[in-house]
Protein backbone atom coordinates (compact mmCIF):
# COMPACT_ATOMS: atom_id res chain seq x y z
CA UNK A 1 0.00 0.00 0.00
CA UNK A 2 1.24 3.97 -0.85
CA UNK A 3 2.01 5.75 2.01
CA UNK A 4 3.73 9.34 2.62
CA UNK A 5 7.05 8.96 2.58
CA UNK A 6 10.31 10.72 4.57
CA UNK A 7 11.89 12.99 2.20
CA UNK A 8 15.73 13.64 2.03
CA UNK A 9 17.17 16.84 2.54
CA UNK A 10 20.12 18.71 1.23
CA UNK A 11 23.09 17.99 1.73
CA UNK A 12 22.61 14.72 1.83
CA UNK A 13 24.77 13.10 -0.75
CA UNK A 14 21.81 10.97 -2.31
CA UNK A 15 20.79 14.35 -3.88
CA UNK A 16 24.16 14.47 -5.32
CA UNK A 17 23.88 10.87 -6.38
CA UNK A 18 23.66 9.91 -10.90
CA UNK A 19 20.12 8.37 -10.47
CA UNK A 20 20.19 4.54 -12.85
CA UNK A 21 17.86 4.02 -15.52
CA UNK A 22 15.29 1.69 -14.92
CA UNK A 23 14.75 -1.61 -16.39
CA UNK A 24 11.45 -1.67 -18.08
CA UNK A 25 10.84 -4.88 -16.26
CA UNK A 26 10.72 -3.63 -13.02
CA UNK A 27 8.25 -0.79 -13.66
CA UNK A 28 5.60 -2.91 -12.03
CA UNK A 29 7.69 -3.84 -9.15
CA UNK A 30 7.77 0.05 -8.45
CA UNK A 31 3.91 1.49 -8.81
CA UNK A 32 3.63 1.32 -5.47
CA UNK A 33 6.68 3.25 -4.69
CA UNK A 34 5.47 5.79 -7.08
CA UNK A 35 2.10 6.17 -5.99
CA UNK A 36 3.39 6.89 -2.34
CA UNK A 37 5.79 9.15 -4.54
CA UNK A 38 3.00 11.31 -5.66
CA UNK A 39 1.00 11.04 -1.86
CA UNK A 40 4.29 12.30 -0.61
CA UNK A 41 4.20 15.16 -3.65
CA UNK A 42 0.71 16.13 -2.41
CA UNK A 43 1.19 16.19 1.41
CA UNK A 44 4.46 18.00 1.04
CA UNK A 45 2.50 20.56 -1.44
CA UNK A 46 5.29 20.22 -3.87
CA UNK A 47 4.45 20.78 -7.50
CA UNK A 48 6.97 17.81 -8.53
CA UNK A 49 9.25 14.97 -6.98
CA UNK A 50 12.52 12.61 -7.94
CA UNK A 51 13.03 9.63 -6.59
CA UNK A 52 16.16 10.89 -5.31
CA UNK A 53 14.14 12.78 -2.97
CA UNK A 54 12.79 9.85 -1.07
CA UNK A 55 16.35 8.20 -0.76
CA UNK A 56 16.01 6.14 -4.29
CA UNK A 57 18.84 6.90 -6.67
CA UNK A 58 16.48 5.47 -9.62
CA UNK A 59 15.22 7.46 -12.53
CA UNK A 60 11.29 8.35 -11.80
CA UNK A 61 9.72 11.43 -11.07
CA UNK A 62 6.36 13.15 -10.62
CA UNK A 63 4.73 16.55 -12.05
CA UNK A 64 2.12 18.31 -11.42
CA UNK A 65 0.36 18.85 -15.04
CA UNK A 66 -2.46 20.52 -14.94
CA UNK A 67 -4.15 16.93 -15.16
CA UNK A 68 -3.38 15.51 -12.31
CA UNK A 69 -0.10 13.99 -11.11
CA UNK A 70 2.09 12.28 -13.86
CA UNK A 71 4.32 9.46 -13.09
CA UNK A 72 7.36 9.41 -15.21
CA UNK A 73 9.88 6.54 -15.56
CA UNK A 74 13.30 7.55 -17.36
CA UNK A 75 12.24 10.74 -18.08
CA UNK A 76 14.25 12.03 -21.10
CA UNK A 77 14.60 15.50 -22.41
CA UNK A 78 14.39 15.19 -26.11
CA UNK A 79 14.10 18.43 -27.22
CA UNK A 80 14.18 22.04 -25.83
CA UNK A 81 13.07 25.44 -27.60
CA UNK A 82 15.93 27.77 -27.62
CA UNK A 83 13.94 30.66 -25.69
CA UNK A 84 14.56 30.07 -21.96
CA UNK A 85 12.97 31.73 -19.23
CA UNK A 86 13.41 33.07 -15.72
CA UNK A 87 10.88 31.72 -12.31
CA UNK A 88 10.95 31.67 -9.18
CA UNK A 89 12.15 27.93 -7.93
CA UNK A 90 11.98 26.06 -4.52
CA UNK A 91 12.63 22.69 -3.66
CA UNK A 92 11.30 20.09 -0.93
CA UNK A 93 14.10 18.87 -0.42
CA UNK A 94 16.04 22.67 0.54
CA UNK A 95 13.34 23.85 3.06
CA UNK A 96 12.31 27.32 3.29
CA UNK A 97 14.84 28.56 0.00
CA UNK A 98 13.87 30.59 -3.41
CA UNK A 99 15.46 31.32 -6.24
CA UNK A 100 15.99 32.22 -9.33
CA UNK A 101 16.22 29.86 -12.23
CA UNK A 102 16.37 30.27 -16.10
CA UNK A 103 15.13 27.40 -18.05
CA UNK A 104 13.74 26.40 -21.20
CA UNK A 105 10.68 27.57 -22.12
CA UNK A 106 9.29 24.37 -24.04
CA UNK A 107 11.23 20.72 -23.87
CA UNK A 108 10.23 17.29 -25.01
CA UNK A 109 9.59 14.80 -22.63
CA UNK A 110 9.82 11.08 -23.06
CA UNK A 111 9.32 8.86 -20.66
CA UNK A 112 7.49 5.43 -19.44
CA UNK A 113 4.10 5.69 -17.89
CA UNK A 114 2.38 3.57 -15.17
CA UNK A 115 1.06 1.05 -17.72
CA UNK A 116 4.42 0.84 -19.71
CA UNK A 117 3.59 2.75 -22.57
CA UNK A 118 6.47 4.83 -24.10
CA UNK A 119 4.58 8.15 -23.97
CA UNK A 120 6.00 12.02 -25.65
CA UNK A 121 4.36 15.07 -24.18
CA UNK A 122 5.18 19.00 -25.43
CA UNK A 123 5.36 20.54 -22.02
CA UNK A 124 5.49 24.88 -21.39
CA UNK A 125 6.10 27.24 -19.08
CA UNK A 126 5.52 25.80 -15.54
CA UNK A 127 5.44 21.94 -16.73
CA UNK A 128 8.47 22.48 -18.61
CA UNK A 129 10.13 24.22 -15.58
CA UNK A 130 8.82 21.35 -13.37
CA UNK A 131 10.00 18.32 -15.66
CA UNK A 132 13.00 20.22 -15.97
CA UNK A 133 13.88 20.80 -12.36
CA UNK A 134 12.89 17.16 -11.28
CA UNK A 135 15.56 15.85 -14.30
CA UNK A 136 18.18 17.48 -12.58
CA UNK A 137 17.43 15.75 -9.40
CA UNK A 138 18.33 12.11 -11.35
CA UNK A 139 21.52 14.02 -12.51
CA UNK A 140 22.15 14.72 -8.70
CA UNK A 141 21.48 18.92 -9.75
CA UNK A 142 19.95 21.22 -7.81
CA UNK A 143 18.47 24.39 -8.42
CA UNK A 144 20.78 26.31 -6.04
CA UNK A 145 23.56 24.93 -8.17
CA UNK A 146 21.57 27.25 -10.58
CA UNK A 147 19.83 30.23 -8.88
CA UNK A 148 20.71 33.78 -8.57
CA UNK A 149 18.92 35.77 -6.04
CA UNK A 150 18.76 33.12 -3.51
CA UNK A 151 16.50 34.21 -0.68
CA UNK A 152 14.86 32.19 2.53
CA UNK A 153 11.24 32.88 3.58
CA UNK A 154 9.69 31.10 6.51
ZN1 LIG B 1 13.59 19.74 -6.14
Amino acid sequence: MSSVLPLVFNPDPRLRALSAEIPEKDIPGLLDLAESMVKTMIADEGVGLAAPQIGQNIRLIIVLTKDGPEIMFNPKITKTSLRSVWGEEGCLSIPKTFGQVKRKKNVRCEYIDIKGQKRVVDAADMVARIIQHEVDHLDGILFIDKAKDIHTEE
